[in-house]
């Protein structure tokens, strides 16, 4: 469902991505591991259309989202939710309304206001918050929740698009340990469970190890690793991660 075909991104004389070319089957988590500026962020960017490659193509759900504008990418931007480190909540709206702007691309106008959606929409918001675990938090401020639970009502409002496709830049760089876990724990249970395929970047390697089918690496933009999760030890990833991470710089 995702295909990156020899991508380059350049931004002036930095190289971002250098000629990758990355195929994601349906239903796959795949986490993206590499150092800080090896490309992570712009290979998920591409996949939602935020960025454009210099060269190459990408194409996402069998559409060229590299050569779409306008109401087609919207409509695909729709199947496609992207959840970030820091969140991005509104503070200062409860839980509720925050996991319902998810809705906003689907419903045409601006809203105000919990009653200001459609009853199937505020249905759907509690069901996918109880799904998340935070059923209880609704009517309380997003701000007085902590990071974990955060992150959690990012995806409840992303699963408001019923996303196909789940892209995740260090959806727990800003958690601890625990609520890392529980935060990717989710993210795995949701994708088994609605089919849904993920591209996630990370920077913890025994996460990736316990969460991800596949494992790509990326250093200076190049893809240098793509491997299956399953039966790599710690130490193999290190050893291939600290390769990543010794050769930079
Ligand atoms: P991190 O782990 O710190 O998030 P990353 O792997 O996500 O890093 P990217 O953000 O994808 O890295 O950046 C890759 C390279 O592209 C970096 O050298 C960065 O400075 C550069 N870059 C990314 N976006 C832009 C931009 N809009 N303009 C100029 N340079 C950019
Ligand atoms: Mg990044």
């Amino acid at each position: 469902v995702v295909r990156l075909d020899g991508v380059t991104k350049r931004f002036g004389t930095t190289t971002a991505l250098d000629d990758v070319t990355l195929d994601v089957a349906r239903g796959e988590v795949v986490v993206l591991l590499g150092l800080s500026g090896s490309g992570k962020s712009t290979l998920l960017r591409h996949l939602d259309g935020l960025e454009t490659p210099t060269a190459g193509t990408v194409e996402v759900l069998g559409r060229p989202v590299s050569a779409m504008k306008g109401r087609a990418l919207r409509n695909l931007r729709s199947e496609v939710g992207f959840i970030f480190q820091q969140f991005e909540l509104v503070a200062s709206l409860t839980v509720l309304e925050n996991v319902l702007t998810g809705a906003l691309a689907a419903l045409r106008g601006p809203r105000l206001g919990l009653w200001s959606y459609p009853r199937s929409a505020r249905l759907a918001a509690l069901g996918h918050l109880d799904r998340v675990g935070l059923l209880d938090r609704a009517y309380q401020r997003a701000d007085t929740l902590s990071g974990g639970q955060q992150q959690r009502v990012a995806i409840a409002r992303a699963l408001m698009q019923r996303p196909r496709i789940l892209l995740a830049d260090e959806p727990v760089a800003s958690l601890d340990p625990e609520s890392s876990d529980q935060v990717m724990a989710l993210i795995r249970e949701i994708a088994a469970d609605d089919g849904l395929t993920v591209l996630c970047s990370l920077h913890q390697v025994d996460l990736a190890i316990s969460w991800a089918d596949r494992i790509v690496g990326l250093r200076h933009g190049k893809l240098v690793l793509d491997t299956p999760a399953a039966g790599l030890s710690k130490a193999e990833v290190m050893e291939i991660y600290g390769r990543v991470a010794t050769t930079t710089r």
